[in-house]
């Protein structure tokens, strides 16, 4: 365990609230409240950024930070890297389309407007720009 995470994880006193209200741990599966629990069980990118963990939190520890700390060093899941690709080739996480709209109509749910794909290829190649002028 890295100097930084000890120094992060000065405090927990591992009582176990913020896994209680761990929407993850409520499903069965193993979020970084298991670790802080003290568990060997558990996944740092199992999260559904509610911060209900935060909330609960007694000795005011920064849960997102520790989870942070962790990803840097873990590999991410490869659906994390799969919802990467999405954005940077459409701008959103799971493909979408036009398909969309017709799905929210027969819900009853107003059409929402699409990012226009070209704006994300803008986005991206003008990132690549910065980063090969750095
Ligand atoms: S992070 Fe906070 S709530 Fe979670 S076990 Fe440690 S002290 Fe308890
Ligand atoms: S932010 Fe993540 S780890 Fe914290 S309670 Fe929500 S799902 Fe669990």
């Amino acid at each position: 365990m890295g100097g930084g995470l000890n120094a992060l994880l000065e405090g927990c006193t591992q009582c176990g609230l913020c896994r209680e209200v761990c929407i993850v741990e409520r499903l069965g599966a193993h979020s970084i409240t298991s670790f802080l629990c003290g568990e060997e069980d558990y996944s740092s990118w199992l999260c559904s950024s509610c911060w209900r963990c935060q909330e609960a939190c007694p000795q005011g520890v920064d849960i997102h930070a520790i989870m942070m700390e962790m990803r840097r060093d873990e590999e991410a899941p490869a659906g994390h890297e799969a919802n990467l690709v999405s954005v940077l080739r459409s701008g959103y996480a799971l493909a979408m389309s036009e398909e969309i709209n017709e799905i929210r109509r027969i819900h009853g749910l107003e059409a929402v407007e699409l990012v226009p794909v070209e704006w994300v290829h803008a986005l991206v190649r003008g990132q690549e720009g910065r980063e090969k002028g750095a």
